[in-house]
C-alpha cells in the first residue's frame, strides 16, 4: 500500500511531532549511568515507506542503543537460521503477563516469549552457537546492517560494559534457565549473556531504525536495497509477537488502542511497523511507568487517530 499524498502525510507527521514535543512526562532510565545521562529533550521521528519515501524530524541522526528493540530483530534472524519449530521448542509465544525481566518460566518450563529478557537470552543462544564469540558478533552486526540498508549501525562499548556490570537479574535468569535444562546442549552461558548484552548495546539512529522497521513492513526485503534479509515466515512470526508482546505490560492495551506491531526499548526507542506500508522509528528517552517512551506512545496514538492504520480498521 502506497501513501497517495506523501507531502500531505508529512504535514500531519510534523503536527504530531510538535504536539508530542510538549509532552514532558516520564523519567529517563537510570539503572546504568550511560542511560541516565541521556537528555530528556531528545525527540526524533523517522519514517521509511515500502516504496522508499523518507520523512525525518528532530534528532534523527543522534545514535542511541537498541536495548530491547534488538529482541525482535535477533528473533527474526534466529528464525531464519533454525526454523519456527526448532525455535519454539526452546521459547514460547505467549505474553507472560509479568515484568520483562521477571524470574519465571511458563508451564512447559520455557521462557514465555522472545520479547522478554529470558526469551531474548534464549534467542541469543540460538544464533550460530557453533561460531566463536567474535564471529557471532560479526554475523549479527552484518545482519543488522543489512536490515538498515547499510545506514548507521554502531556498537556502544560503554553501554555494553555497564550492562554487563549491572546484570544480576540477567545472570539469574540465565542460571535459572540452565537449572531447568532450557538451553540446547553445549550452550556457553557466559558467552551467551555477553552476546545478549552486545545485542542491547548496538546503536542505531532514528533514520537507520526506520529502515529496519521498513524491512519488517516489506516482508523482509529491504525497500531501499532490495536485499532479501528475512524470510516471510520470520517476518510473520516476529510481527505477531511484536503485536502481542512488544510494549512490556502495556502490550495488550497498545494492541487494543494502536493495533500495530511495535517494540520499545529502555533507551526510549520504539520501532513501529505498518505492514505493507511503512516502518517508523521513534526516539525520546523519558519513559512511562511501563517502560515505554512517553512521546513514542503518544505519537502512535495520535497517528492512528488521524489515519486508519489500526490492524482492524476498515475491515
Ligand atoms: N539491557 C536491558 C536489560 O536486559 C534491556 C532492557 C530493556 O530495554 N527493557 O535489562
Amino acid at each position: 500500500f502506497i501513501i497517495p499524498d506523501f507531502r500531505g502525510f508529512c504535514h500531519h507527521l510534523d503536527q504530531i511531532y510538535n504536539s508530542c514535543k510538549n509532552n514532558t512526562n516520564g523519567k529517563v532510565a537510570s539503572y546504568i549511568p550511560q542511560l541516565a545521562r541521556l537528555k530528556s529533550e531528545h525527540w526524533a521521528v523517522s519514517v521509511c515507506t515500502v516504496d522508499g519515501q523518507r520523512y525525518s524530524n528532530g534528532d534523527v541522526n543522534v545514535p542511541f542503543t537498541l536495548q530491547s528493540c534488538s529482541k525482535p530483530l535477533t528473533y527474526a534472524m534466529a528464525l531464519g537460521l533454525n526454523g519456527t519449530d526448532t525455535m519454539h521448542s526452546y521459547v514460547g509465544m505467549e505474553p507472560s503477563g509479568r515484568y520483562f525481566n521477571e524470574l519465571c518460566l511458563d508451564y512447559n518450563n520455557k521462557p514465555h516469549n522472545p520479547m522478554i529478557n529470558a526469551g531474548a537470552i534464549m534467542t541469543a543462544a540460538l544464533v550460530k552457537p557453533n561460531l566463536s564469540a567474535a564471529d557471532r558478533f560479526d554475523f549479527i552486526f552484518n545482519m543488522y546492517k543489512r536490515l538498515a540498508g547499510d545506514e548507521f549501525l554502531g556498537f556502544n562499548n560503554a553501554v555494553f560494559l555497564s550492562e554487563k556490570e549491572c546484570a544480576d537479574r540477567n545472570f539469574a535468569l540465565a542460571y535459572f534457565m540452565r537449572e531447568n535444562k532450557c538451553f540446547p546442549e553445549g550452550t556457553r552461558l557466559h558467552e551467551t549473556l555477553d552476546f545478549y548484552f552486545q545485542l542491547c548495546s548496538m546503536e542505531i539512529t532514528a533514520e537507520s531504525g526506520a529502515v529496519m522497521a521498513a524491512t519488517l513492513a516489506n516482508g523482509g526485503i529491504n525497500p531501499l536495497t532490495g536485499d532479501p534479509v528475512l524470510t516471510i515466515d520470520a517476518v510473520r512470526n516476529t510481527l505477531t509477537l511484536m503485536h502481542s508482546c512488544g510494549m512490556y505490560n502495556y502490550s495488550g492495551q497498545f494492541a487494543f488502542k494502536v493495533g500495530l506491531p511495535s517494540k520499545s526499548g529502555v533507551s526510549g526507542c520504539v520501532l513501529l511497523v505498518i505492514p505493507n506500508t511503512m516502518g517508523i522509528c521513534l526516539w525520546s528517552p523519558p519513559l512511562d511507568t511501563n517502560g515505554n517512551s512517553c512521546r513514542g506512545v503518544q505519537f502512535c496514538m495520535e497517528l492512528v487517530s488521524r489515519f486508519n492504520f489500526h490492524n482492524f480498521d476498515n475491515l
